[in-house]
């Protein structure tokens, strides 16, 4: 029953909209694409970190969050106290 509701809904609100079959359907392959991109991103974030120079040559620390606090004041890792900046 809910899904005859979303089916209804949604086929309402394109025909209000004006989409034709071919934007619906690119859409329906993008939006999916989008979504496990951003979810891959949020599982693991720190693997792209390396690779941006995010991470303390030293200790291969994250110097993002909370540990980004103290490099902009003191321009050490808050790990290994190296000089980062
Ligand atoms: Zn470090």
């Amino acid at each position: 029953m809910a899904a005859l509701v979303l089916i209804v809904f949604i086929t309402n609100r394109i025909t209000e909209s004006g989409l034709d079959l071919t934007n619906i359907i690119v859409l329906a392959i993008l939006i999916p694409i989008i979504a496990i991109l951003m979810v891959s991103t949020l599982i693991k974030p720190g693997k792209c970190l390396p690779q941006l120079g995010l991470v303390c040559p030293v200790c291969s620390m994250p110097l993002v969050g909370l540990a980004s606090q103290a490099i902009i004041i003191t321009g050490n890792c808050g790990s290994c106290g190296s000089r980062v900046l």
